[in-house]
């Protein structure tokens, strides 16, 4: 091309970064091995895969394959390494990260190149997002390794963690996976993807550098079948976080079932790109650019569903195609392209069969006249319209450089368009009205909501999904807690509480006499009062018209209560769903209806010191204190209801993140059989104060002390359908709490065959689950009874991104 005709074009010509050192760094190592105790290893089977250059669909490098035998080595390296990483100083583990940081910098050009060459993105986003944010992720990582003792103080690493991460941001997802793991002192075995391993082994020749002490990074790379189904069925692993498929998410999830392994799930999504008709149609355009021709598309938070307010769709459409039309595709290498190649064959005919289903189902398609590289697997930009939400492209995630474009006329239809999907992990907001970019933000069930913006990351401010987009958060303080347990959770544990004591020294004399079994006066039979279920707001009878018997510690029978199925559970979820209004209420008023539930149970204090003596067979000083406890546990959450807040992060950019605490939505809660009515208002009282209504189960054997709450309920202006309450088997009911699909998380207090049936039932709709895997809690104690584990289960982070200035 000559000077005069790129005079008279005005082209870009090409820029090309050069290959030259990040293929002399492959030649000069390859066959790679299994990186295990900071050694390279040949792999047990003696086989490689290959890696490809997706731009050029030639051979890159021959990378192990791992076995299960390899997997086991890793894990135990990673096991003895534990005692020595988990004992260092929080100081020391900071200046390990820290060093992780400062090499990755030093190295960020040759890291930038060799992800371009394995994965096929442009060099453009690895060299200014991918590896800067990987160095930030170290960075900020060092600073909480340095604060763990005092800012997670209680809390102690989990062991052996696995990590399984995908090919759409290689060296970021291992940063976000291992930095926090690190930081709280547990140790890796890091599975990379099958197509894109490199820029993971040179992370590994890092560590080497650095001189991190063997065993507590280990790399094996290899195929999903052999490598990533052991790390996940290995019984020495305490934790696996995985970034990838919502299938292989369900797969893991019922794998882990019952293992007691710790989980985070970060999945798919099909995420929702809201224009109002007041934005800037100028920097929407640019939005959209970056929301679905980033990475090609290949991002599980991709902004894939264009909902354009109707008055403008005409516009938006218009700018949108003339600027597709000049986007440019190549080779990743070339510094001036915006979309590089799909990842592999494989994902490039996925696409192409998800765009045919969608032209096959009438929706209109268009892509620019410009043609892709003939070499490679490329994708064009495309856009949908005349797309109808029930459409298969409006649902799936495509996971390529697809745009859906729909509109709507209301915020309220924005919402509920955005809403429609299984999905909940991020969302954009376009609006130049701040007011209504704020109101409808909340409203829309995904982790992250960018107001203004789209696909910002940052270390400090937590990443994650609703839904069927998994659960768990990487990023902030909450995705530390994603790699510590309570302390108490292995070590032995007494109670501490105060009240015990209390209700020692001063324990009433109740007069036996003066309550009676049911009612019963001498000679003359018993005023028949069986407890019902508790729905709605009302005491309603068992669907199955049967009661069940519950015994004294005699054996003889003190009561009935309704027999509750299926029916009734379904019952209380859509009672607990009608009440969803109770979460837009304000904390202060939660603050004030526990209170004022105390207040009336503690008026009829005499009546629930009998009944759990008569339920439990304990002393009547042990009951007075179980009710004493009850009433400070319920005070604490008054108290927590308008203080559990989230906060502002500050992020390097100009604006902030609000990180707010959203409540879960309706939870089932299986309550534990000790302790029955501490137990009861130990889980039923966090979960209203953050907002969420319950369909709670209360203990199968002693369930009278919280049927007897129903009056508590009633007199205390809680709103009907908060909680609600089903009496019957308990195992049985809550398997079919788990499996409801308008369920939206589920605790469970049982054993440790029910927590497993728990986690395998709770794949249907990826719901989040806290089971106790058949270990009891001292619920008088202060620590393991009740505080921030509590409530942070009860909700879940939003992290709303507010950039400001003109
Ligand atoms: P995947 O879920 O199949 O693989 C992700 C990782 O899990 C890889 O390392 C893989 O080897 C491993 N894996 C696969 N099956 C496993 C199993 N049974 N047990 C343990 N580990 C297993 O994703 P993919 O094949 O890379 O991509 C397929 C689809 O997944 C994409 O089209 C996209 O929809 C989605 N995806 C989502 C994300 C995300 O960030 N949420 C990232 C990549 C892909
Ligand atoms: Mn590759």
């Amino acid at each position: 091309m000559s000077v005069m005709d790129i005079f008279e074009t005005m082209e870009y010509g090409p820029a090309p970064e050069s290959a030259s050192p990040a293929l002399a760094w492959i030649a000069g190592r390859q066959p790679f091995g299994l990186f295990i105790n900071n050694q390279w290893v040949t792999p047990t089977s003696g086989q490689y895969i290959e890696s490809i250059n997706p731009a050029t669909g030639k051979a890159l490098a021959q990378v192990a394959a791992a076995g299960g035998a390899d997997v086991d080595t890793a894990v135990a390296a990673a096991r003895k390494a534990f005692v020595g990483w988990s004992g260092l100083a929080g100081h020391a583990r900071a200046r390990y990260l820290y060093a992780i940081a400062r090499q990755i910098q030093k190295h960020a050009r040759l890291l930038a190149v060799l992800e371009s060459l394995d994965n096929g993105k442009s060099i453009r986003e690895t060299r200014d997002l991918d590896i800067p944010l990987v160095a930030r992720h170290f960075y900020y990582h060092a600073g909480w390794a340095q604060l763990m003792a005092s800012e997670l103080d209680g809390y102690q690493p989990l062991g052996v963690v696995g990590q399984i991460i995908p090919w759409n941001f290689p060296l970021l997802m291992l940063a976000w996976k291992i930095a926090p793991a690190l930081a709280m002192g547990n140790t890796v075995v890091l599975k990379p993807a099958r197509y894109t391993s490199l820029t993971a082994l040179k992370f590994a020749e890092i560590m080497q550098e650095i001189g991190l002490p063997p065993g507590v990074v280990n790399i094996v790379t290899g195929e999903a079948a052999q490598v990533g189904e052991a790390l996940v069925r290995h019984p020495d692993v305490n934790k696996i976080a995985f970034t990838g498929s919502t299938d292989v998410g369900r797969s893991i999830r019922r794998a882990t079932a019952g293992s007691g392994k710790k989980l985070s799930l970060e999945l798919g999504g099909k995420s929702p790109f809201i224009v109002f008709d007041d934005a800037d149609l100028d920097s929407v355009v640019e939005g959209v650019v970056d929301a679905i021709w980033f990475n090609q598309g290949q991002v599980c938070c991709a902004g894939s569903r264009l909902l354009i307010q109707e008055n403008i769709e005409q516009a938006l459409i218009q700018k949108l195609r003339v600027r597709m039309e000049k986007l440019r595709m190549g080779d990743s290498l070339d510094k001036a392209i915006d979309i590089g190649a799909i990842v592999s064959p494989t994902q490039l005919q996925e696409i192409q069969r998800l765009v045919a289903q969608g032209v096959a189902e009438g929706a209109q398609l268009w892509q620019p006249s410009w043609a892709c590289p003939a070499e490679g697997s490329f994708y064009p930009p495309t856009l949908f319209t005349n797309v109808s939400s029930a459409n298969s492209i409006a649902q799936v995630e495509i996971f390529g450089p697809v745009l859906v474009a729909m509109t709507f006329r209301t915020p309220e239809e924005a919402v509920a368009l955005a809403n429609n999907t299984r999905y909940g992990l991020a969302a954009s907001v376009w609006s130049d009205n701040i007011n209504l970019a704020l109101d409808v933000a909340p409203k829309i069930k995904a982790g992250s909501v960018w107001i203004n913006c789209t696909n910002m990351f940052d270390a400090s401010s937590g990443f994650g999904g609703y839904r069927e987009s998994g659960f768990g958060r990487e990023g902030g303080k909450e995705g530390l807690y994603e790699y510590v347990r309570p302390t108490w959770k292995t070590a032995t544990s007494h109670s501490t509480s105060a009240v015990i004591h209390i209700a020692e020294n001063h324990v009433q004399q109740l007069s036996q006499e003066s309550v009676s079994d049911n009612g019963n006066v001498s000679g003359l039979p018993a005023i028949d009062r069986t407890a019902k279920l508790f729905i709605g707001g009302k005491q309603v009878r068992p669907d199955s018209g049967y009661s069940r018997d519950i015994y004294d510690e005699h054996g003889k029978v003190m009561g009935q209560v309704g027999e509750g199925n299926r029916k009734d559970i379904r019952n209380a979820v859509e009672a607990a769903h009608a009440a969803r209004g109770w979460s837009a209420g304000t904390a202060h008023n939660r603050a004030q209806i526990l209170y004022y539930m105390a207040e009336n149970l503690a008026s009829r204090e005499d009546e629930f010191v009998h009944r759990l003596m008569k339920q439990t067979n304990c002393t009547q000083t042990d009951a007075f204190a179980e009710v004493q406890a009850t009433l400070s546990r319920l005070f604490s959450y008054a108290a927590w209801a308008d203080k559990f807040e989230g906060v502002i992060h500050r992020p390097p950019m100009r604006g902030v993140v609000l990180a707010m605490h959203e409540p879960m939505g309706v939870i089932g809660v299986i309550c534990p059989d000790v302790r029955p009515l501490l137990g009861f208002v130990s889980l039923v009282a966090p979960a209203i104060a953050m907002g969420n209504t319950i369909v709670v189960v209360p203990s199968q054997q002693a369930p009278l002390s919280a049927t007897d709450c129903y009056q508590v309920f009633e007199t205390s202006d809680l709103s009907a359908g908060v909680v609600n309450i089903v009496t019957g088997e308990r195992d049985g009911l809550s398997r079919v709490l788990a499996e409801h699909n308008d369920v939206d998380a589920l605790w469970y207090f049982g054993s440790v065959e029910g927590s497993k049936q728990i986690e395998l039932a709770s794949a249907g709709n990826m719901k989040r689950t806290w089971v106790s895997n058949g270990q009891e809690r001292d619920w008088f104690n202060m620590v393991q009874g009740e505080g921030k584990e509590f409530l942070r289960e009860a909700t879940q982070v939003k992290n709303i991104w507010v950039p400001y200035g003109e």
